[in-house]
């Protein structure tokens, strides 16, 4: 095996391999490129694109494509081979700038919401020179963005990219007011990856894990999660060799892997990478969910990234970790020693605190999913409303902020800068798991992503109302006589308006909920109460003044998610339909049958087996049951509307209640029923595998 250090990054056409093979005055064309989005030359293109092709030859790639991530949430390939014929009966490997830089896929079988008539297939990628191109199972990857040929976007990187400008612009702006002079403002990223992993011969046996990614039945196992004895708890042989092997595959395409664990739930596992700025961490993480399928095969496991796979246990998220760091590596989001750096840390703080609170909406909706609906508030993940922890420390500084007087706790806090800013202690990272925006010491963490997300919408929606409050601040500071005077006015006005989005307490409680309604913070509970408020005035007004979509790019993103979140429910409920008439029913009604066949012999012979009658009559009557909710689920489906809008509600109001009702008989049954007849692993099978 290779080094580590030597393995990290051999896959990736990165910056030390560029400077390795382009020609100087290429590499540095190429660089200023990547760093202020200047276009690049053809002829600078054909060089690199044919310097690229001989370090991927080199590295046994045949093929290479343009990598985009389309609206279906996965990303999207179309592979072409290097060869060219040369006129003579021969090959040469072939690679031109303009098939680096533009690729024209046959876009018309992608969603568009509309944007693009099916009959108009033509749309087309372009390279994305801020994220390394890569080899992956001999293929040269080239990171693109997915643009109609009117140029709308089509993709999740394009508004990603365009949102973390709108905020490097604003922020470079803010730091101006503190005498600092930089010229970009990175967003950083570190997403930690939950996932489960399961025995494949297990998956294999069930064919809602196979179609929906999830058990849509399954009685409780008699041991669940209660003991906690599988969080942080040894890992695994099997699943031991299958980290070792990801974190190497891993490691090859450049994605720094450091942490993994046992997660709360049996068979739940978590990887956590370093953090890299948004665009590449969200490439990475596209790759690492893709990754992790593949290495789980591999090793005989189905790995499963559905946000609810089993019910009664946890299901799994992603906590994006999310910070904003200058080009000369100073994180913004460090509270910093120096007065005048508290100041400008708050003056941050604030700016967030506003974002989340103005566009609760966004975030909110940013997680909704037919499989998200299942954690959000559900004991295990935070609730449907958006609130943020800052903990008891920085908690007391922006009450003492507020009322005008000096903070208390251990002295540690000092008012400095004129009348307002007291010092932050530096470790300000205590912890509450149960919030869904956490401030952690030099970042915050959003822990409301499902584990299937793709990570770029959150975050575009993130940076923009981050810009955005940056915006309105700058406009107000920039040019005043007294600006410590006029900063603290600011923030105090600020954060009084925006209090009562922050809240310390236990985020999973009853309580909470009357409390949040209370101060008027908006609680959609289910997918179709959040993904309508996408195109509210006050969002559109947003995405428009930053550059981020247009009106029409938003109602087709709006389009898109309630359609695909119609189309998840209808597929679960046909599988249902399907595993009980041709799975579960027959198996309840042989059983039964056979109890039947039994009483009867016995009672010719002149015994009375009462215990079995009750039994059989049990079965009978909750078979029956079964039966009867199967047919009413059958006619739900049947029936439903076709205007996806409508769809979507009555997925959420009409059939999902119809689905538990079904499930609720059909998991008895499981329970009464002999497991030698049960058509499927049952959740102690799948669960507590060897
Ligand atoms: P936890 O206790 O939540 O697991 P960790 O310290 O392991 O916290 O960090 C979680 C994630 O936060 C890691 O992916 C880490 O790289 C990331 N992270 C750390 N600093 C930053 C930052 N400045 N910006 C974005 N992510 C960060
Ligand atoms: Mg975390």
């Amino acid at each position: 095996m290779k080094q580590i250090p030597e393995l990290f990054g051999s896959m990736v056409f990165n910056d030390h391999v560029m400077r390795q093979v382009l020609p100087k005055t290429v590499y540095k064309s190429l660089k200023r490129t990547m760093q202020e989005g200047t276009a690049l030359e053809s002829d600078v293109a054909d060089v690199v694109a044919a310097c690229m092709k001989d370090w991927a030859v080199s590295k046994g790639a045949t093929h290479f494509t343009h990598w985009f991530q389309p609206m279906t949430g996965i990303t999207a390939e179309k592979h072409d081979s290097f060869i060219s014929p040369d006129g003579n009966g021969n090959v040469l490997m072939d690679f031109s700038g303009k098939e680096l830089v533009k690729g024209e896929p046959d876009a018309s079988s992608f969603p568009s919401g509309g944007l693009r008539a099916t009959f108009e297939a033509r749309g087309y990628t372009a390279w994305d020179p801020t994220s390394y191109a890569f080899i992956k199972d001999d293929t040269l990857f080239i990171p693109t963005a997915f643009c109609s040929y009117t140029g709308q976007i089509l993709d999740k990187k394009t508004p990603l990219l365009r949102s973390m400008d709108a905020v490097s612009k604003e922020a470079v702006r803010t730091l101006k007011l503190f005498n600092k002079d930089v010229k970009r403002v990175t967003a950083t990223i570190g997403p930690e990856q939950e996932y489960f992993l399961i025995d494949v011969k297990d998956y294999e046996k069930r064919i809602d894990l196979k179609l929906t990614g999830r058990t849509l039945f399954g009685a409780p196992s008699p041991k669940g999660q209660e003991k906690e004895d599988h969080y942080f708890g040894s890992i695994r042989p099997r699943v031991k060799a299958f980290m070792a092997e990801l974190d190497q595959e891993l490691w090859k395409l450049g994605i720094p892997s450091k942490t993994e664990h046992n997660e709360v739930a049996p068979c739940q596992h978590e990887m956590a990478p370093v953090f890299e700025t948004a665009n590449i961490a969200t490439d990475a993480n596209q790759l690492t969910m893709e990754v992790m399928k593949q290495v789980a095969e591999r090793h005989g496991f189905a790995c499963l990234l559905h946000e609810k796979p089993f019910e009664g246990i946890n299901g799994s998220g992603k906590h994006n970790n999310w910070s904003l760091s200058t080009d000369s590596g100073e994180n913004l989001l460090d509270p910093g020693k120096t007065p005048s750096e508290n100041a400008q840390f708050i003056l941050f703080l604030t700016a967030i605190i506003k974002a989340v609170d103005d566009y609760q909406d966004l975030l909110r909706l940013s997680v909704a999913s037919a499989g998200n609906d299942h954690r959000l508030g559900a004991n295990e993940a935070p609730p449907a409303i958006l609130s943020i922890f800052v903990g008891d420390e920085l908690e007391e500084v922006i009450n003492s902020i507020i009322e005008s007087r000096s903070a208390k706790s251990g002295g540690m806090n000092k008012i400095e800068l004129g009348m307002v800013l007291p010092r932050l202690p530096q470790d300000n990272s205590d912890r509450n798991r149960t919030s869904p925006f956490a401030f952690t010491g030099n970042k915050f963490e959003f822990r409301m992503l499902g584990s299937s997300f793709n990570i770029a919408c959150t975050n575009t929606i993130l940076n923009t109302a981050v810009a955005e409050s940056l915006r309105l601040f700058n406009d107000e500071l920039e040019g005043k006589e007294d600006f410590s005077f006029a900063l603290h006015n600011l923030i105090k006005r600020e954060l009084q308006e925006h209090k009562r989005i922050l809240f310390n307490g236990n985020g999973y409680s009853k309580e909470w909920e009357e409390e949040a309604e209370r101060r008027g913070l908006l609680n959609y509970k289910k997918t179709p109460d959040a993904l309508v408020h996408y195109t509210d005035e006050k969002n559109v007004e947003l995405f428009k003044r930053h550059g981020i979509y247009t009106f029409e790019e938003l109602k087709s993103r709006e389009e898109i998610l309630i359609d695909g979140y119609q189309k998840q429910i209808k597929i679960e409920a046909l599988t249902m339909i399907e595993m009980l008439k041709r799975e579960i029913i027959p198996a309840c009604l042989r059983y039964s049958d056979k109890l039947a066949k039994g009483i009867e012999t016995k009672k010719s012979i002149g015994l009375d087996p009462d215990g079995e009658l009750t039994l059989c009559k049990d079965l009978t009557e909750n078979i029956s049951e079964l039966i009867a909710k199967t047919d009413a689920l059958k006619y739900d489906v049947d029936n439903f509307p076709s205007d996806v809008y409508k769809a979507a509600r009555y997925s959420s109001d009409v059939v999902i209640p119809m689905m538990d009702e079904a499930r609720r008989s059909a998991d008895y049954l499981e329970t009464i029923v002999d497991k030698k007849e049960w058509p499927m692993p049952t959740y102690t099978d799948i669960l507590f595998y060897n």
